[in-house]
């Protein structure tokens, strides 16, 4: 359930170099909460950007749960200093599309949706200025500076499992309605997992939850917490401890349990396995990863700047593997420290930038 994301078109490398280059000194890739973040920011220092997204505007909170709450209190969610009001103590996800529309016209933010950056070619040679070529489905650009702002909502960690391709598995829950009355899988422990139980259980679906852990997750939102402990001890919610789901079927599926492996009867699974940034992206364009399990990117706490001069990294993306390190509330003071070393050399003269 990919929301609003259109088919890619790929443009062929070999047709490049017959494509009108569009000149624009700062390209943002992501229309994030983040990327819109640094599009405010290169605007107020007037410098003239452009911000590429592959899906709609903030594409990574419209494709959360339906009625998902945020853990942070709204004004934590601002960006550019436009207040964020919500009627609840904790934002909602449809408050949160509304604030972040209400960003992008206040500000008259430059951004082209439904256009997937698919590469960046680096131009410099040796000392000489910074310049690339950002390759979309439908337009090449050549551009100075590049802020990477990609999250990393788009690729879930798959079961790997026989049956995990079958149409009744979604690593995207979205909203309760179509499980009622229905028999429901949700594996995993946090928040996501959580909420997906809670809600289809309160529709009307049978639930048990498949866990690997021996209990909830340490993160699941305080106010939620009781909840779902209630629901299990009761038993209106059944879970699964210390255990995984191994073969998914039409019909049923095998859980392996503490106690052997046994068959449940189920019409749908919700694999809210949790996701992982796009590493290869940033490995493609040059970026240095940490060689640990976090795969961290190379990036200059001053600046952001990566190891590839002239490529910022902002939001969530510079946490690597470790996507929990980092959120809106503490990521979106990336866009000023990104900015005000942009700014330095635009204003500067540097040769570097396209004016
Ligand atoms: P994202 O919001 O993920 O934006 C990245 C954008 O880049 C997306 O729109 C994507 O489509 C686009 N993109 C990716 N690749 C390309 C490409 N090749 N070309 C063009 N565009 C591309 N954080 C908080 O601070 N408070 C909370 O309460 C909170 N609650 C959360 C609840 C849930 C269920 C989840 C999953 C996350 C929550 N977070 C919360 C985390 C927060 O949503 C993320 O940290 C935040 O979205 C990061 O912003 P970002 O701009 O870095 O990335």
């Amino acid at each position: 359930m990919s929301g609003g994301i259109k088919p890619k078109i790929t443009v062929a490398p070999t047709y490049l170099c017959h494509m009108s280059q569009t000149k624009i000194p700062l390209i943002i890739i992501g229309a994030g909460p983040i990327g819109l973040a640094c599009a405010i920011e290169a605007k107020k220092a007037g410098i003239e950007y452009l911000i590429l997204e592959k899906g709609n505007l903030v594409n990574s909170l419209f494709n959360y749960p339906a009625n998902m709450t945020f853990f942070s209190t709204s004004e934590r969610l601002e960006i550019g200093g436009i207040p964020f009001v919500s009627i609840h103590p904790k934002p909602t996800r449809p408050e949160a599309l509304e604030y972040y529309r209400r960003v992008k016209l206040a500000y008259d933010l430059r951004v082209n949706l439904y256009e997937e950056v698919t590469e960046v070619r680096n131009l410099r040679s040796g000392d000489g200025p910074t310049a690339f070529t950002v390759i979309t489905g439908k337009a090449v650009y050549r551009c100075s500076k590049i802020i990477v702002c990609t999250g990393f909502y788009d690729l879930p960690y798959l079961l790997d499992v026989p049956g995990e391709n079958l149409p009744k598995v979604t690593h995207y829950y979205k909203e309760p309605h179509p499980y009622a009355f229905q028999k429901v899988i949700v594996i995993g422990s946090q928040n996501s997992s959580v909420d997906a139980a809670l809600e289809t259980w309160r529709k009307g679906a049978e639930v048990t939850m498949v866990i690997r852990k021996p209990g909830i997750g340490e993160r699941v939102k305080y106010w939620v917490r009781p909840d779902i402990l209630n629901r299990i001890e009761e038993g209106s919610i059944r879970a699964l401890y210390n255990s995984s789901v191994t073969a998914i079927r039409d019909g049923e599926v095998d859980v392996q349990t503490p106690d052997g492996l046994i068959t449940i009867p189920n019409d749908w699974v919700i694999a809210t396995t949790g996701y992982q940034p796009d590493l290869a992206f940033l490995k493609k364009m040059g970026i240095n990863l940490s060689d640990d399990e976090v795969f961290c990117p190379y990036i200059n706490e001053q600046t952001h700047e990566t190891n590839v001069r002239g490529i910022y990294l902002a939001g969530v993306i510079c946490g690597g593997m470790n996507t929990h390190r980092l959120f809106i509330e503490n990521s979106r003071v990336h866009a000023t420290t990104i900015l005000s070393h942009i700014k330095e050399e635009y204003f500067n003269n540097d040769p570097s930038f396209i004016h």
